[in-house]
């Protein structure tokens, strides 16, 4: 996606060969504007797929997520990271290891907003290992709800998590595709060599 690779290249702060902040309008200050395009975009690849409801995880995740929901007109559920003490009956958990943080934690949804006949798609704002992306589809087929595919807004694929995910028959629809953060420079790889 042109306009979300441009803000990449231009606002995005390479911190190391393996990780990008985009603080300034994903991660912390959000772009309305680019994420309504996100929305756009998610919604047009998914039109025909007959998604009831989007899966993300908090917080990042809500952002873009929100605007595709409102595009496909369906509701948008989050995974908490913390347990809740309003969160007891019928909860679907998975444990997911954090790249950014490196530590383990442990996602929760209620099961009140996952139901058998849902047809969900999971969206998360970057794919580095996968980890996110694997708990949340567990925590969908735990619910008996069928997962249809993941919206990614920026995938790292110099990580092995799209690759695995791809093998396993996934479909993954990624807006921006990062081939390499070497040399200072942010490279993005072309959808179709993915
Ligand atoms: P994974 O589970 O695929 O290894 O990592 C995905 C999660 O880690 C995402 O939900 C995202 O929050 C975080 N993450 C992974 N890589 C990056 C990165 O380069 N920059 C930022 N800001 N977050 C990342």
């Amino acid at each position: 996606m042109k306009a979300l690779q441009e803000k990449i290249e231009k606002e995005g702060v390479i911190l190391s060969e393996t990780v990008l902040k985009v603080n300034s309008f994903l991660n912390h200050q959000i772009d309305p504007f680019l994420m309504q395009e996100i929305g756009k975009e998610f919604a047009k690849r998914f039109q025909k797929d007959g998604i009831t409801k989007i899966l993300t995880l908090e917080s990042s995740g809500i952002a873009p997520s929100m605007m595709t929901a409102l595009e496909l007109n369906v509701p948008l559920v989050f995974a908490r990271k913390k347990k809740s003490l309003t969160l007891n009956e019928g909860v679907l958990t998975a444990k997911v290891y954090s790249f950014t943080k490196q530590e383990e934690n442990e996602i929760t949804v209620s099961g009140e907003f996952l139901h058998k006949d849902d047809r969900v798609l999971v969206i998360d704002d970057f794919l580095a290992n996968g980890q996110a992306a694997l708990g949340l589809i567990d925590i969908v087929r735990e619910a008996g709800a069928e997962f249809v595919g993941l919206g990614i807004v920026i995938e790292k694929v110099f990580q092995n998590g799209g690759q695995m995910l791809r093998e396993k028959g996934i479909r993954i629809e990624s807006l921006a595709p990062i081939r390499s953060l070497e040399n200072g420079e942010v490279s993005f790889a072309k959808e179709e060599e993915l």
